[in-house]
């Protein structure tokens, strides 16, 4: 799944209970608050779960800027945050 599809889909999840973004890092999201800096983000622009979709241009812009370091990667079968370096078990 791309980053933009993983945004997508948690931003547009009607029941939201999953901690960040599908393939990003849940400590570094929190932690840093990227969420409330995402949401606050996407109300400045006008952005909602309603257009989130059709915005595809600065949801990328944002996760290329904001959220591509705390990206989670593949080691074995571990998925591993090369930010704050904490690994997670691969679903
Ligand atoms: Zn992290």
């Amino acid at each position: 799944m791309s980053l933009f599809q993983s945004i997508i889909n948690f931003v547009t999840k009607k029941e939201a209970k999953q901690a960040a973004p599908e393939g990003l890092c849940p400590n570094c999201w929190g932690r840093q608050e990227y969420e409330g800096q995402f949401f606050e983000a996407m109300k400045n622009e006008g952005i909602d779960v309603n257009n989130v979709s059709e915005k595809v241009g600065w949801v990328q812009d944002y996760a290329d800027k904001h959220l591509a370091g705390i990206e989670l990667h593949e080691e074995g079968d571990q998925l591993v945050c090369s930010k704050c370096k904490i690994s997670y078990r691969a679903q």
